[in-house]
């Protein structure tokens, strides 16, 4: 046997690690310093020289693409050590969830569950939850199924079920009620959600003593990724299964907590030195991954931490090219300018579209950047969310509009009539379907007779009607009104904006961010010229439905990744930008008065920073629309926070073009008369801003965009039907 293949391309410190003698490990090291290489490594040494078979080795990866990718290096790593090495067979490499589930569907008995239990997610939770807030007859606006969903979901992560709550005021006693009877309602229906795979598990092994021994002498080495993101009950769960008899090997780095906000403990680094006093910790220091200008600019980042573990972290890379930085006009000129650098990028070297990666702070930042991205042809895919179409939100508010425009497709109707919820029961739905069904008519065709003249009770007649009646009163209110105040008014009117609205913190707000984000999208957009759909409505519906299905590259083709940077963790590009750096965005405003949480945001900076090889390029915009209004922004602190002489500024493109270059009408030239009588070189005064110059207009109609020089407040562009602005009185 030839072991050599699992020290090549490994530093002395890697080194060390992959071979310590068996015992509890922590690794500690910033980005990119080769901890997810040491571990795939380590996993191979254990299996190559201490004699352990690959099914004895368990590794929780953050994601499942993660999981993958290690099995892989794995398997290559132990072909080299030995041609036709028993494959990386029965090895147990997955998330925390993909574990935990994996335990209960093979012991479900012991777990207490039925065999066919069935997982549910965050959006299913939210519905199961809001009926037994409405079953319960309480209050929806002091209890939101969201915050339920919440309240809940932290008391599982820190190991909690609703008896051992003890209740000291009202409130509490409330959401405990909540809790008990989702409890009932999961175990009658054989559910299980993301939080209760792990606490499921936990108590499996705590109260089946013989079956916890059984997988510890199974799984006698566990290794863990990405540790500094691990939960309470996380941490519980490899405690528990290490045992004293065990083996933990983990690996993780404090300037890369994100997580914070969905329960995540950066704690448990200390925790487990505390637990495990005789673990030895390790440093790596060198990365491997960025440029030294990358690199720099990450560590003076992260440095404007609070309590921090501190590292070390350099590298013998060249400095390489400078950090590019594009201050924007809008969000449509910063999507634009990705999208050509990225093409020049291209046609100036190798580059594949899959060295290059977009990355954001919230998923509602990316429709400009498919727009652009759809426009030029590129291929990209979203990863770790959905495509803004096909979001279960968004999809809910289209449904709508499709009904509006068409009230007889079924699956609007189906999917409209009852979300939100609106006490039309699964009975009177059956009964409408039926009716369809023997008539061969559409279900709106068939809801309308049974509104009227079926057998149904009253109650259901009129939740009925009243839906019919909403989707009618929609159509004919809205119908000369424009496209993005027809979808505003669809969200409010419809419910699904109260629906979705409530509060939350963190992935909650993205939906309806996406809500808001949808009408920006709406106002946006302009219909072909050429189309022969005379609706404005009708030609939305019709992007909007080839978007959902086809824009996007399959998995395995080329193609640019675009992924928040709470996805990106763990991941490397050649080239990657950062865009939305400005205050209020990144960091999001929820987060500038807070320390803690301004720390978490920072180190998400260093995160998305990290992920670069080669090139970083950031980029803000001056004024953004989003969450479907215009907003400026002072450039992100973040940016300051890198050193100047690592910066090199691009210049502005002459011209700001739109994101739709296929279909935008041609800027008006400088003599077309723009919407209030104004021009290209009117003197213009806006109540806050003051006197300036108009100065560039693109976009037509009620969508024309203007780029004014104001006197005192510099530059900004104005969509100019919303903006006050009134021609100036001209001076003498
Ligand atoms: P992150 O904190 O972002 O998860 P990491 O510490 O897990 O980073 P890796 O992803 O394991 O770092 O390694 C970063 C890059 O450096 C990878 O491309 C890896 O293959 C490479 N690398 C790691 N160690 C070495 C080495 N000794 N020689 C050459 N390349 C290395
Ligand atoms: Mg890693």
């Amino acid at each position: 046997m030839d072991v050599s293949p699992l020290l090549e391309g490994l530093n002395a410190a890697q080194r060390e690690a992959v071979c310590a003698p068996l015992s509890h490990r922590l690794i500690l090291a910033g980005a990119g310093a080769g901890k997810t290489r040491v571990l795939a490594h380590r996993i191979g040494w254990l299996c190559a020289t201490e004699g352990f078979r690959p099914s004895q080795v368990l590794a929780v990866t953050f994601t499942n693409k993660a999981a993958r990718e290690m099995q892989q290096r794995i398997r290559a790593l132990l072909a080299e050590v030995e041609p036709g090495y028993g494959a990386a067979q029965g090895m147990w490499v997955g998330t925390f969830h993909g574990l935990a589930h994996r335990l209960l569907r093979l012991h479900w008995r012991d777990a207490g569950l039925v065999e066919s239990f069935q997982i549910l997610d965050a959006d299913d939770q939210n519905r199961l939850l809001k009926r037994i807030v409405q079953d319960l007859e309480l209050d929806e606006s002091r209890f939101p199924p969201r915050q339920a969903a919440w309240w809940i979901n932290g008391h599982k992560d820190e190991g909690r079920r609703a008896k051992h709550i003890q209740p000291t005021d009202p409130i509490t006693r409330t959401w405990l009620r909540i809790y008990e009877a989702y409890e009932a309602t999961c175990e009658r229906s054989g559910l299980v959600d993301f939080a209760e795979l792990l606490l499921r598990s936990l108590e499996l092994w705590r109260q089946h003593p013989a079956l916890l021994e059984h997988y510890r002498l199974r799984f006698p080495n566990v290794l863990v990724d990405e540790f500094q993101d691990t939960n309470t009950i996380q941490y519980a769960w490899v405690r528990l299964l290490v045992g004293d008899s065990g083996c933990a090997f983990v690996v993780g780095d404090d300037d890369q907590a994100i997580y914070g906000w969905r329960g995540a403990r950066v704690e448990n680094v200390r925790r487990f030195l505390d637990d495990y006093p005789h673990a030895a910790t390790l440093r790596l220091e060198q990365n491997y991954r960025s440029t030294g200008n990358i690199l720099d600019a990450a560590n003076s980042v992260i440095a404007h931490n609070h309590s921090r573990l501190g590292k070390n972290l350099w590298t013998s890379a060249d400095s390489g090219a400078p950090i590019l930085v594009y201050s924007a006009y809008n969000e449509m000129d910063e999507a634009r300018f990705v999208v050509e650098d990225m093409e020049r990028r291209r046609a100036e070297s190798s580059l594949r579209f899959a060295d290059l990666a977009v990355l954001y702070r919230s998923n509602a930042l990316s429709r400009v950047l498919e727009e652009s991205l759809i426009g030029r042809g590129l291929p990209y895919r979203i990863h770790g969310g959905l495509k803004f179409f096909e979001r279960a939100e968004i999809k809910d508010s289209m449904a709508y509009l499709r009904l509006i425009a068409h009230r007889h497709d079924d699956a609007a109707f189906e999917r409209a009539v009852n979300t939100p919820p609106r006490g039309i029961g699964q009975r009177t739905l059956e009964a409408v379907r039926h009716v369809a069904a023997t008539r061969q008519s559409s279900l709106w065709e068939s809801a309308t007779w049974c509104a009227h003249d079926g057998g149904l009770a009253a109650r259901s007649k009129q939740a009925l009607d009243r839906f019919l009646g909403l989707i009618d009163q929609l159509d004919g209110d809205t119908r000369d009104t424009s496209l993005a105040q027809r979808v505003d008014a669809v969200l409010d009117r419809s419910g699904l904006r109260a629906h979705y609205g409530a509060g939350g913190r963190g992935a909650l707000e993205d939906r309806s961010d996406n809500l808001d984000e949808l009408v920006s999208v709406a106002s946006r957009y302009m219909p072909p010229d050429e189309d022969p759909i005379d609706s404005e409505l009708a030609a939305f519906l019709a992007f909007a439905a080839l978007e959902a299905g086809e824009a996007q590259a399959s998995e395995d083709q080329d193609s640019v990744s675009l992924m928040t940077m709470h996805a990106a963790k763990g991941l490397e590009f050649d080239v990657v930008y950062l865009v939305g750096l400005e205050e209020g965005v990144f960091p999001s405003h929820r987060s500038v008065d807070e320390d803690d949480r301004l720390d978490e945001e920072r180190r998400l900076a260093y995160v998305g920073m990290t992920r670069a090889r080669q090139q970083l390029v950031l980029s803000h915009a001056e004024t953004r629309r989003l969450h479907g209004s215009d907003h400026y922004h002072m450039p992100s602190r973040f940016l300051r926070e890198v050193p100047e002489h690592l910066i090199q500024a691009v210049r502005a493109a002459q011209r700001p073009l739109s994101a739709y270059p296929a279909r935008v009408s041609p800027p008006p030239n400088a003599h077309d008369e723009l919407p209030k009588g104004m021009k290209v070189g009117d003197r213009v005064v806006h109540p806050k801003f003051g006197e300036g110059t108009l100065t560039e207009a693109e976009g037509s109609g009620a969508h024309t965009r203007v780029q004014i020089v104001f006197d005192q407040a510099g530059s900004k562009w104005l969509v100019l039907s919303y903006a006050p602005l009134e021609r100036a009185t001209r001076r003498s």
